[in-house]
Parts: C-alpha cells; sequence; structure tokens
C-alpha cells in the first residue's frame, strides 16, 4: 500500500480541531497586538534562501528541496518564513506603509531532516514580523507575544532564554579571538573540539568534555564584546521584559541556525518535548532585506512549530461537531427519502447543524446512531405527510407537519 512520504503525516479529524483551536488563538493574540495575517507561495526562487538564510547554514547546505521549474530556474519549497516575508515587503512597496509593517503567518514548510519525534519534513510554523523598526520596545513586545501565545496554548514550562549577537563584525571579530583563546588551550580540549577551532569555534561551548568545559568557563563571551549602542539596545529589551514579569535566561553562548541575525536573539524550550526542546524562538536581523539586494530596513521576527506546540500542550479534550438534528428514515420509498433530504437541506440554511442518514440502516440503527451523534432532535420521516419529531433530551416525541419541524428546533433548542 501507498503510504505517506518519510517525515511527513496526516492531519486528521481530532488534529485539524486542535489546530483550528491553536490557529484561532495564534490570531487573537497578535491580531490584538495589529499584526496582521500574510500568505507566501509554498515555493520560492532558491537564491531568497541562499542569499537570506545563509549559504554556510545547515537549511541551505543539507536541507532544501530543492528542483528545476522545467525552464533551467531553481526554485526550493520554503524552509522558513522570515526571508519570504522580507520578499514580499520589498515587491508590494511595504516601506511606504507605516512602520513597522506587523505581519504574521501559519504556513507550512519543509525541510529534508532526519525524521523523528517532533522533527518532520512538511511541518508548521506559526510567526510574527516586524518590519521597519529599530527599537527595543519592538523585540520587547514580539518576544511577549511569544510567551502570551504559548500560555493561551496551555504550553506552562516554557524557558526563554535571551541572548544578544550584536552586529556581524563584532562577532566575526569576536570568533578570532574565541579561536585564538582555544588555540592557546590546545592541549586541555576534546579531540572533536579541537579539530573543530577553526570551522566552528562556538561550538566548543555545547561540547559535555570535562577539560573543554573548564576551559570554557574563562573563554571571552561575545555579550561582553558588543558596541555601546548594541549592549544599550539589549539592556533596553531587557529592562521591558523585567517590568512585564516575564521571566529569562541569559545565555550568551545561544545559536540559531539562521544567518540573518543580528542583536536580540532568543528560544523558548520546554523540557516536556526531549531531544527537540526549541518550541519556538525569533531574533532581530536588520541585515537581511539588504542581503536580498533590498534597502537597509531593519526586523525583528519569530516562529513556533505547531506541532511542538500542540505536543508541548499536551492531549486537550476536542469538541465534537454539535447536531441539532438528525434526520432518520422510516421508509425507503421515494418520498420520505425525497422530504428527509430537502429538511436537512433547510434545517442548515436556517443555520442548524443537521446530518441526514446516509448508510441505510433500519430505524434502530438509525435512533441508535443519533444518541452516539448526541444529536438534540431526530425527525422521523416516513410516508405520511407528518413528521415524528422525538426530543433526544426528555425522550419525548410528537407528529407535527414536516414545515413545523425547523420553527420548533429554533424556538426550543440551542442554537450554537
Ligand atoms: P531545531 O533546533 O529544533 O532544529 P531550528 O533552530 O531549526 O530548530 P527554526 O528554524 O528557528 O528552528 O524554526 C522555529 C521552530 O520551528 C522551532 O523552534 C521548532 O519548533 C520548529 N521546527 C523547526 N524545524 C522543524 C522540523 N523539522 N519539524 C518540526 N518543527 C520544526
Ligand atoms: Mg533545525
Amino acid at each position: 500500500m501507498i503510504q505517506a512520504p518519510r517525515g511527513t503525516y496526516d492531519v486528521l479529524p481530532d488534529d485539524a480541531a486542535r489546530r483550528e483551536v491553536l490557529e484561532a488563538r495564534a490570531a487573537k493574540v497578535l491580531g490584538a497586538a495589529g499584526y496582521r495575517r500574510i500568505e507566501t507561495p509554498t515555493f520560492e526562487a532558491t537564491e531568497l534562501f541562499s542569499r537570506g538564510v545563509g549559504e554556510a547554514t545547515d537549511i541551505v547546505r543539507k536541507e532544501m528541496y530543492s528542483f528545476d521549474d522545467g525552464g533551467g530556474r531553481s526554485l526550493t519549497l520554503r524552509p522558513e518564513g522570515t526571508a519570504p516575508v522580507c520578499r514580499a515587503y520589498m515587491e508590494h512597496g511595504m516601506h511606504k506603509l507605516a512602520q513597522p509593517v506587523k505581519l504574521w503567518y501559519l504556513s507550512s514548510f519543509f525541510r529534508a531532516e532526519a525524521p523523528q519525534r517532533g522533527r518532520y519534513r512538511q511541518f508548521w510554523q506559526v510567526g510574527a514580523e516586524a518590519i521597519g523598526s529599530e527599537t527595543p520596545e519592538t523585540d520587547a513586545e514580539l518576544i511577549l507575544l511569544l510567551a502570551e501565545l504559548l500560555e493561551v496554548l496551555g504550553v506552562g514550562d516554557a524557558r526563554l532564554l535571551l541572548s544578544s549577537l550584536g552586529q556581524p563584525e563584532t562577532r566575526a571579530e569576536y570568533r578570532d579571538d574565541l579561536r585564538a583563546y582555544l588555540h592557546a588551550h590546545e592541549a586541555e580540549l576534546s579531540e572533536d573540539v579541537r579539530e573543530r577551532i577553526d570551522l566552528n569555534p562556538m561550538r566548543a561551548f555545547d561540547s559535555s568534555d570535562r577539560g573543554t568545559r573548564a576551559v570554557m568557563a574563562g573563554a571571552p563571551m561575545l555579550l561582553d564584546r558588543l558596541t555601546p549602542e548594541d549592549a544599550e539596545h539589549f539592556a533596553r529589551v531587557r529592562e521591558l521584559l523585567d517590568d512585564a514579569g516575564l521571566a529569562y535566561e541569559l545565555e550568551p553562548t545561544l545559536v540559531r541556525g539562521l544567518d540573518y541575525y543580528t542583536r536580540t536573539l532568543w528560544e523558548f524550550q520546554s523540557s516536556s518535548l526531549g531531544a527537540q526542546s526549541a518550541v519556538g524562538g525569533g531574533g532581530r536581523y536588520d541585515r537581511l532585506i539588504e542581503q536580498l539586494e533590498g534597502p537597509s530596513i531593519p526586523g525583528v521576527g519569530w516562529a513556533a512549530g505547531v506541532e511542538r506546540m500542540l505536543m508541548a500542550a499536551g492531549e486537550q479534550p476536542v469538541g465534537t461537531p454539535l447536531v441539532d438534528l438528525y434526520v432518520a428514515l422510516a421508509a425507503d420509498g421515494g418520498g420520505a427519502v425525497r422530504t428527509g433530504f430537502g429538511l436537512a437541506r433547510d434545517a442548515r440554511r436556517a443555520g442548524l447543524q443537521a446530518q441526514l442518514e446516509l448508510a441505510g440502516r433500519g430505524l434502530k440503527g438509525q435512533l441508535k446512531h443519533a444518541d452516539r451523534l448526541k444529536a438534540r432532535y431526530v425527525a422521523i420521516v416516513g410516508d405520511r405527510d407528518e413528521v415524528g419529531l422525538k426530543d433526544m433530551e426528555s425522550g419525548e416525541q410528537h407528529d407535527t407537519p414536516a414545515a413545523n419541524v425547523i420553527p420548533t428546533i429554533l424556538r426550543g433548542s440551542r442554537l450554537s
């Protein structure tokens, strides 16, 4: 039998119901702060990501689904949302609108990663971006909005890790100093860290080797090297989070898999997720639009994984659809079927949730099924002119002309 491709999954009705709740809550939290929905294409020109996300990142080097569009042009299934949103911002001249332009999305993304719990090849993210403002208030607002979203979704245990990356130039200088420091302590480092000093010195901070950890305790820190402007910006962001009562941990070695970040960087982690502990994260990307050959326009934003948020929120009860009216067929003659079919349709048009017997059950089976569906009323339609209307709560049943069924229910029943 053909199965869904590796790393993908089906969203079944109960899952879809949970996702609808998530979407409605995201719309409410972000809408209340003036963020408006945007949807960009599922695929984009490959250069958007190689330039935007960065040639050296894992995403661009190993994880993109790229294909030829038939005309010799390379397209890529979007692996992330920030570069496409910035492309749309430029393409539609949004720099002429009042700034910052505040946008949010809920879309699917694609990465050719090794599938495991919380890691898929097609996954969904809720994301928010504010483009066109450099103020620390914008960073703080976005962090608080993500915290708020996690809270209303029931992700209670999320830890916020916070750092600042400063400018790319500061970072390059810092990396040189870190390399020099690591070379000076080479003998005390584990072999794998030693081998990667020149390639990726930051990795030394993640090592669990005892000798390496001792060396790293004395290593220079990027946070201590920020320019006065960047340090001041970061201090303002922290002040606003402190005032809002949002707890965070300074994590000077926080790195995220996208090259475009500058200044503020953060991630929410949930211990209930196991190895894939990141629920969502974001940062400032003041150089991204320039990298995409646009003007110099700052931005900041975040993305959070839908699957991981749902996992971290745990099993939430899902509401089954209400059924106001179940139309049962007591005769299989054409008259009953036509009356019943019309009745169900009229009921829906009148705003009721109505279902019609579709499986050819006997009357007893139909009543049992209506009970299972928790139908409020059952209309039993036979060959007679009158219809038997049964109130499933009281068990009472009386005969009434078919035309009376809907007005009776509208008068007497719950209306959702
Ligand atoms: P990770 O460290 O787990 O690889 P990341 O740094 O690659 O995450 P981002 O690119 O910042 O993540 O994406 C933001 C969020 O999207 C992540 O925090 C996570 O919740 C979710 N996410 C990322 N990749 C996947 C994936 N392959 N499957 C499911 N969710 C994902
Ligand atoms: Mg990743």
